[in-house]
């Protein structure tokens, strides 16, 4: 569903991604994981076109990002993203930010959207906060309110960039069971974390970057039990 081919990027002469590879067939979970700096949030948000490249191809479900005529808006619009720090509408309301995106972007009515965006509200449960503002909830509830919100525009696939790492500890958990929920339901996701636990429960590959390369692209087994680079090792002794 997501093929990433030969992708490098350049900031002025800092090459911030080498030569990555790598693909997501549909109801894939692969967690991506590796040292700060390394080129992770770089490399996720190039699959919806936040990040251009200057090399090598991405298609998703069979459109290229960042080829000429290519239909940015339409292609995001597909693609859930989630970040680190929730970026919900802070002068909306929580309902308000469920429906704000189906009703302009995919011109679902009110009355449609806000049935819709309900629902995923109270999948995340969260129902009785609706009428309340971003910053009248806690960081892990803000955080359930942007996955709902993404839903609610039915993508065909999640991308996740460090969801928990701005949360107090005792919030991951309320967002990773949301996140395990997806992922046994079958949606295909993307998902920069250091929750070894999570990649541990559900993901089934595991994709390992240092310094912009992509050093191991394995499944979960390979990558816990035998990872093939000293590089993965040392991180995996000093994560776990
Ligand atoms: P990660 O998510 O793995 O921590 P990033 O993808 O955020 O890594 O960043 C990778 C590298 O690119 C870092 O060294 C970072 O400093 C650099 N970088 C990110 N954005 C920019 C930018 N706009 N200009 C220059 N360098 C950048
Ligand atoms: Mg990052």
């Amino acid at each position: 569903m997501i093929e990433i081919t030969n992708i490098s990027k350049w900031y002025g002469q800092f090459q911030v991604l080498k030569d990555c590879s790598t693909r997501v067939e549909k109801g894939d979970v692969m967690v991506i994981c590796g040292p700060s700096g390394s080129g992770k949030s770089t490399l996720i948000k190039t699959v919806n076109g936040l990040e251009p490249f200057q090399q090598g191809h991405i298609t998703v479900d069979g459109t290229a990002v960042g080829a000429k005529g290519t239909d940015l808006p339409a292609l995001r619009a597909r693609i859930g993203m989630v970040f680190q720090n929730f970026e919900l509408f802070p002068h909306l309301s929580v309902r308000d930010n469920l429906t704000l995106g189906q009703i302009k972007v995919l011109g679902r009515s009110d009355e449609e959207a806000t049935a819709r965006g309900l629902q995923y509200l109270d999948r995340v449960g969260l129902l009785a906060q609706q009428d309340k503002f971003p910053s009248q909830l806690s960081g892990g509830q803000q955080q359930r309110v942007a996955i709902a919100r993404a839903l609610a525009m039915d993508p065909i696939a999640m991308l996740f960039d460090e969801p928990t790492s701005a949360l107090d500890p005792e919030m991951i958990n309320e967002v990773l069971d949301v996140m395990v929920g997806l992922a046994q339901e079958g949606m295909t996701m993307m998902v920069v974390t250091h929750e070894m636990g999570f990649a541990r429960k559900v993901a089934n590959r595991v994709v390992f970057m240092d310094q912009g390369s992509i050093l191991e692209d394995s499944s979960k087994d390979e990558f816990f039990h035998a990872p093939q680079t000293e590089r993965a090792r040392d991180f995996l002794a000093r994560i776990i």
